[in-house]
């Protein structure tokens, strides 16, 4: 839901890096685009098809991209990373913002605790949990993202998502953890 009352509608598929280019489609007129891109949800409901066809806005073909599995970092003084730049994954686990913000209060605390020392600050950010939970997002992501492709889906997806959905979420997990060990 956007702040205007509007409501942005993201569609995936699955398809060489290369479609947008080649798919035939003229993403600069929105209208012929909507009727192009709905050729490949024919089989779908019809609710779901107005979720396309309903559309007023332009379109925009996006790449989704994720870091590795086991993604760490040498420290740098001086430098850290956060949110997305720290642990971009697929959008498929919905944990992006929240672990965004649970590193920015992880370092915010950190630099209360360590004030001028700025190697202090970072050994505390940049521990084991930091790369735990991305890693622990990203491969949630990545079991979503198959999920929502394989030949069972969506009873696929849903029974993972039903699995999250009924306990806490990454970010939720690793902040008890900590709140627990301290
Ligand atoms: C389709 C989709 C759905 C998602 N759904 C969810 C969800 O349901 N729940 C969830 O938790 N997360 C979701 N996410 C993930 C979430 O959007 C991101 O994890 C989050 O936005 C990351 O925040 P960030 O501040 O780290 O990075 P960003 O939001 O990417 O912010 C980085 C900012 O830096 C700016 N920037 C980049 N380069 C420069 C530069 N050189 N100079 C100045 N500025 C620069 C960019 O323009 C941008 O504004 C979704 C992502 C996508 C793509």
């Amino acid at each position: 839901m956007l702040g205007d009352g509007g409501v942005c509608v993201y569609v995936t598929l699955r398809v060489p890096s290369s479609w947008p280019r080649h798919c035939g489609i003229d993403f600069n007129s929105p209208d012929e685009a909507r009727v192009d891109l709905l050729t490949h949800f024919g089989g779908w409901s019809e609710q779901l098809r107005e979720l396309i066809k309903a559309g007023s806005g332009p379109i925009v073909p996006r790449q989704v991209y994720h870091l590795p599995l086991g993604q760490k970092w040498k420290r740098r003084l001086g430098l850290t990373l956060v949110g997305d730049a720290a642990h971009v994954m697929s959008p498929f686990a919905g944990e992006g913002v929240n672990l965004g913000m649970l590193d920015a209060l992880e370092l915010a605390n950190a630099i209360i605790k360590h004030g001028p020392n700025i190697k202090g600050c970072l050994e505390e950010y940049e521990r084991d949990k930091l790369f735990e939970r991305s890693d622990a997002a990203n491969q949630l992501a990545r079991d979503c993202m198959h999920a929502a492709f394989d030949a069972r889906t969506p009873e696929s997806l849903a029974n993972i998502l039903f699995e999250t959905i009924s306990g806490p979420t990454v970010a939720e997990r690793f902040a008890e953890k900590e709140g627990k060990s301290s």
